[in-house]
């Protein structure tokens, strides 16, 4: 059989498993809410037997982001947490996990949790810093997990370095690219052994399903994943599934339109005099503006910025601000503004977030499909009060 060459990352997002249904012809992959499956006879079980171990439309996502991501298989899990524990799960005692001290707030969570309740033993490291991850990858290391750009600060890392840098050290990499999702950035073409994602976010994109995916590089590794996740039972619902994979049709569109949106609103944000900064890797003043322009496709949809005046002042601003919805997620249709000291990283505790440097003042936007216009005089009128 001659190899074929995979049809562009746009092609496979708006095609994947259309026009395959054999039963009936139909042109959207049907829905398989079966838990069971009939034997074909004694000892002949079919493709699927039960829905924890297996089920077409978790098959059917799975596939289309392991191929968006470059990566051999994926598994679908019903949260983007349970992406991360179905890895964290299958460390031992013996272990060593590496986190950025800027990850996800849920993240640190889990892994402080875990660590804990003694399951591994963790470190967090400013992975900005090349002396602080080779002392902490010095202690001999399992799984490091790289997060960027960062929540919510934006931060941008060298994906390939530092791949490079955990390799050699023995350990396995994960990237979690739930911010820019496979049409910006490809972790495993920078060296990644797994990628993570909250499909929650950009790769559903509506705002209605909670999910995650966690894809690997390797077949084997791929494997091990699906069979843990039928072992401990972390598996994603068939529904959440099919409709995952059709938001993921519009990936490529709704993340081009919301990007080229963020860039005109920060670019405006940073002419406003009671904004002290603006934290997006898409302007020129960004410390991360060049890496992010070399290993990413686009510079996203989310952004943050810091206000004069602090918690007082964002009160006003979240009052009176239009357009955007205040509420906690990101990368969905509609436009969101969010708080993290008070919301997404308020499970962190004021030191980790004063060592992650989120203040009080400090607001995160994630841009939508809304005209610009309408989004600008919105944080205008927030901006007034
Ligand atoms: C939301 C999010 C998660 C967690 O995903 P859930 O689907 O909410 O469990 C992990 N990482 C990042 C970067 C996120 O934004």
């Amino acid at each position: 059989m001659s190899e074929t060459k995979l049809p562009a990352p746009e092609t496979i997002a708006a095609s994947h498993g259309i026009a395959t249904d054999g039963a009936y012809g139909a042109v959207a992959p049907p829905l398989y809410l079966s838990t069971t499956y009939t034997f074909e006879g004694f000892e002949q079980p079919r493709t699927y037997d039960y829905g924890r171990g297996g089920n077409p439309n978790r098959d059917m996502l799975g596939e289309a982001l392991a191929k968006l991501e470059g990566g051999a298989g994926a598994v679908i899990t019903s949260s983007g947490m349970a992406a991360l524990d179905l890895l964290l799960g299958q460390l031992t005692r013996e272990d060593h996990v590496i986190v950025p001290h800027d990850c996800y707030g849920g993240t640190l969570r889990l892994v402080n949790e875990r660590a804990a309740r003694r399951q591994f033993r963790a470190s967090i490291v400013d992975q900005s810093d090349d002396a602080a991850l080779g002392a902490a990858l010095a202690q001999g290391a399992a799984l490091v997990l790289i997060e960027s750009p960062s929540n919510p600060l934006m931060r941008v890392v060298d994906i390939a370095k530092i791949t490079a840098q955990v390799r050699a050290a023995g350990a396995r990499s994960v990237v979690d690219n739930t911010f820019l999702s496979p049409a910006l950035q490809q972790p495993i073409a920078l060296g990644a052994d797994y990628v993570l994602h909250s499909t929650t976010k950009y790769l559903n994109g509506h705002s209605d399903v909670i999910g995650g995916a966690l894809i690997a590089a390797d077949a084997a590794d791929a494997a091990a994943n699906r069979a843990w996740a039928n072992t401990t039972g972390l598996s994603g619902a068939p529904f959440d599934s099919w409709l995952t994979l059709r938001g993921l049709r519009t990936l490529f569109p709704r993340i081009e339109r919301a990007s080229r949106t963020a860039g005109l609103i920060a670019a405006w944000l940073e002419t406003q005099p009671d904004v002290r900064a603006v934290y997006y890797p898409g302007l020129a003043s960004h410390p991360g503006h060049a890496l992010a322009g070399r290993q990413q496709r686009g510079f996203g949809a989310m952004m943050s910025f810091e206000l004069e005046g602090g918690r007082e002042a964002v009160r006003r601003f979240v009052e009176a601000v239009g357009a955007f919805t205040l509420a906690e997620s990101l990368g969905g249709v509609e436009s969101l503004v969010s708080h993290p000291a008070t919301m997404t990283h308020a499970s962190m505790g004021p030191e980790a977030r004063a060592i992650a440097g989120i203040s009080d003042g400090l607001l995160r936007l994630s841009i939508g499909l809304e005209h610009q216009d309408d989004l600008i005089a919105g944080l205008e009128q927030g901006l007034k009060a």
